[in-house]
């Protein structure tokens, strides 16, 4: 757990194991949740998106795509690789691979991401996103152009798709972004302008950008801090180091007792007395530790 030593006022008396509040965004710069889009997406985006997964349902058809087939032959290899893989689990033989390609047919086959245009695919051309396909690598040369060059087609990309990694979701976002914009709509919620979230009052949100959070106040006093949450104290305020060393290898600190050496090294690391009296006022304290516990 991460540590940290702070110079507080001796009569500092912010309750302990308590996030020191000036760490806490106040709740004021909470806005109200957009009533008419789940992420800041238009319903045009939204259901392209959900249509990519899968979520909603879609019909190659609909981007004039030739549906799968358990024959297909990208959906048979990666049929029999499955079950070669898992026997336990699909059985073995004719039937099991024809069972898993039906399956893994029928689930591509609901899904935009794999039935793709010639538009959609441009898109992606022209944002750079298919090296697998426009470039060849070499351990010699990295990366680069295929020479000639070479612009993929949508069957090609598709069955691209159905091996490895397929598409990501910034070849997602770039292809419902170009569709959005060749068919006229709009990429984000007109309501919220893309942000999922409305203003409570005016201004709320440059004001929550301006936020920033305020350490406790500087003094000449010896405390020790856990940084796992945004703050908080976790022992008494000593008027000197001695006294913080001493509690911590007291049976009174409740991560402890540390030795002497290991609370020594906590509450001297990285302290410089060109730190004193500055707003922050911290010493880190973890790697004397030697680590966390
Ligand atoms: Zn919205």
């Amino acid at each position: 757990m991460g540590r940290e030593v702070r110079r507080v006022p001796v009569n500092f008396d912010w309750p302990l194991n308590e996030v020191w509040h000036g760490f806490l965004r106040p709740d004021r710069f909470d806005e109200t949740p957009c009533p008419d889009c789940k992420y800041g997406a238009s319903p045009e985006a939204q259901h392209m998106q959900d249509q990519w997964y899968g979520y909603v349902p879609f019909h190659p058809a609909e981007t004039g795509s030739t549906p799968l087939t358990p024959a297909t032959p990208a959906v048979r290899a990666f049929a029999e690789r499955n079950v070669s893989r898992a026997a336990d689990y699909y059985g073995t033989g004719e039937a099991a691979i024809v069972r898993e390609a039906t399956r893994l047919a029928n689930l591509w086959n609901g899904q935009w991401s794999h039935h793709l245009t010639q538009d959609d695919v441009d898109a992606l051309v022209k944002g750079d996103r298919l090296w697998d396909l426009t470039r060849t690598w070499s351990r010699e040369t990295g990366w680069i152009d295929a020479d000639p060059p070479v612009h993929p087609t949508a069957a090609q990309v598709n069955e691209w798709s159905l091996h490895g990694f397929g598409h990501d979701a910034i070849n997602r976002w770039i292809v419902i972004q170009a569709r959005c914009e060749r068919e006229g709509n709009r990429q984000t919620c007109a309501t919220c302008d893309g942000h999922g979230s409305l203003e409570k009052w005016r201004c709320q949100r440059i004001r929550a950008e301006l936020w920033e959070p305020t350490d406790p106040p500087a003094g000449d006093g010896w405390q020790l801090w856990e940084t796992v949450s945004e703050g908080s104290p976790i022992t008494p305020v000593f008027s000197t180091r001695e006294g913080l060393i001493n509690y911590l290898t007291s049976s009174h600190y409740s991560r402890g007792p540390l030795t002497y050496e290991q609370a020594a090294g906590l509450v001297d690391a990285g302290w410089a007395p060109s730190l004193i009296g500055t707003a922050t006022g911290v010493v880190r304290g973890e790697q004397a530790m030697g680590g966390n516990n």
